[in-house]
């Protein structure tokens, strides 16, 4: 894998903040399934997010197939939150080209974890067999089962539970190559 052509297409893309990791540094655990399950609003309701993703055993087993995997770090801080969501999809969006550069690179099994829970739309159909824009639908990290905080303190980078909406967010995306 020659780093340094993709490094160029992540930077040339606004992404200047990344890690290279492992697969087996990907921290995935059933408790993370528990808190989509219990607590948040797109259970059920986003045609990439549980119920409408794999098992968590079965997202396990998916990024173990992957050699490499590139953690991008962007932050932001919002007066209102309410544009929050639009800055999210904004970076979504400018990843998925990158996962496109990256494919036509040469690595065909390049797979994008988005930032947040996909909004590619302004209603989520909220079946995976009836999503709107299944080319552009990419599930986030979390919906994986994957422990966003264990990870990117892992590899270094920074996280922390927010009080309130004035602190900066660090937010994680993950591209998994091989
Ligand atoms: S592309 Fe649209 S319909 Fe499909 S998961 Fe995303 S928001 Fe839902």
């Amino acid at each position: 894998m020659d780093k340094s052509i993709l490094e160029k297409i992540f930077v040339d893309n606004g992404f200047d903040s990344f890690r290279w990791i492992n697969s087996k540094d990907i921290v995935i655990s059933e408790w993370v399934r528990f808190k989509c399950m219990f607590g948040c609003s797109s259970y059920g309701k986003n045609a990439s997010c549980p119920p409408s993703v794999p098992s968590v055993s079965e997202c396990k087993d998916f990024i173990s197939n992957y050699s490499d995997i590139v953690v991008f770090k962007t932050s932001q801080r919002f007066a209102n939150p309410n544009d929050r969501a639009g800055w999210g999809k904004e970076i979504d969006l400018r990843l998925l080209h990158v996962e496109k550069k990256v494919f036509l690179a040469g690595y065909h099994k390049v797979f994008l974890l988005f930032m947040d829970v996909c909004q590619m739309c302004n209603a989520c159909t909220g079946s995976r067999s009836n999503c709107n824009n299944p080319e552009k639908s990419r599930p986030c990290a979390e919906s994986l089962g994957i422990d966003i905080f264990s990870t990117v303190r892992n590899c270094g980078f920074p996280i922390q539970v927010l009080k309130d909406h004035s602190e900066v967010m660090n937010r994680y995306s993950f591209l998994l190559i091989e």
